[in-house]
């Protein structure tokens, strides 16, 4: 028998290295109109890597010290930062302590107990909310004009350093993010948890203009509903825990697989696989050409 046209698009997504989890999404997929990109792990290459280590000098601690009460706090955790705080402690031959109690927050960081102390690693925005004044949201302030990543360290409740982490844009995010506005009409809108001078700058280098910063996993479905809302069918593509709810709410959602957490790889319609970014767009295209086969 000749295969019907969906799943014939299915298996040819499949070619593609993209897992399109079923007909009715493989159809969904040439519906889209409107696209909302995560920036961590989706227009990055998720592996990104510390630049910057500062204690600050009230604090005592050294850059060592910093980083493996850093390192040992991100452990549990499966966030991209995460790893780039335990990989740098690894290539300083840092041992790290256990963590107890702990918790992470998406969008926000991480808490544990370290050593006794009790730690907080995340984002300047939330962790130092209304210590505009303190020297550690100065620094973090600027290193994410220098388009880092800014995280606060935190022990007991006191800041004590800031540590700057930088990630690639993929090489074909440029293209890619050209070939969506192609073919929905408009250039996709930028959600991301990350800062907002980050974001920015990033932003520009692709040629988007829309960009929501600093959004929280509820924001982002907030943003999906805001769009769908004014009669548009979102296409989402994340890869993180954070994205998981935006995912589900999405006309259509799209994970990262290499770098994406289990419940982002779960929650979506679809999984790259390969890892490439330029399939999400060849993968829209080939929905269309199914649909105009399908009567
Ligand atoms: P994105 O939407 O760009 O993928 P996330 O929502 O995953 O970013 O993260 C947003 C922000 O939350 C990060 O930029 C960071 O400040 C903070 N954050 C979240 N998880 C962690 C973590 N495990 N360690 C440090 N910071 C974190
Ligand atoms: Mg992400």
């Amino acid at each position: 028998a000749t295969m019907p046209p969906l799943l014939s698009a299915i298996a040819n997504a499949g070619r593609h290295g993209v897992l399109v989890k079923s007909a009715v999404v493989m159809e969904r997929l040439g519906q889209i109109d409107a696209v909302a990109l995560d920036k961590t792990g989706t227009l990055t290459e998720g592996t990104p890597k510390v630049t910057d280590i500062r204690p600050l000098p009230a604090s005592g601690l050294t850059e060592d010290a910093l980083l493996r009460l850093a390192a040992a706090a991100e452990h549990p955790s499966e966030h991209p930062l995460a790893r780039a705080v335990v990989d740098a402690a690894r290539n300083r031959d840092l041992d790290l302590p256990p963590a107890e109690d702990f918790a992470s927050a998406p969008g926000t960081g991480v808490t544990a107990r370290v050593d006794g102390k009790k730690l907080a690693v995340g984002s300047p925005a939330r962790l130092l909310d209304g210590r505009d004044d303190h020297p550690a949201a100065a620094l973090a302030e600027q290193l994410e004009s220098e388009g880092r990543t800014a995280v606060a360290v935190l022990v007991d409740g006191a800041p004590v350093g800031v540590l700057g982490i930088a990630d690639r844009l993929r090489d074909e995010a440029t293209t890619t993010v050209t070939a969506l506005t192609a073919l929905t009409g408009t250039a996709p809108v930028l959600v991301t948890g990350d800062n907002p001078r980050a974001a920015a700058r990033l932003a520009d280098e692709v040629g988007i203009a829309d960009v929501r910063a600093g959004l929280l996993p509820q924001d982002k479905v907030a943003a999906v509903k805001e769009l769908e809302t004014a009669g548009r069918k979102v296409l989402v593509v994340g890869d993180g825990v954070n994205d998981a709810p935006a995912l589900a709410a999405a006309h259509t959602g799209i994970a990262m697989g290499r770098a994406g957490s289990d419940l982002a790889l779960e929650t979506a319609d679809a999984v790259v696989v390969r890892d490439e970014l330029a399939t999400i767009p060849a993968v829209v295209a080939l929905s269309r050409r199914a649909r105009r086969l399908v009567v």
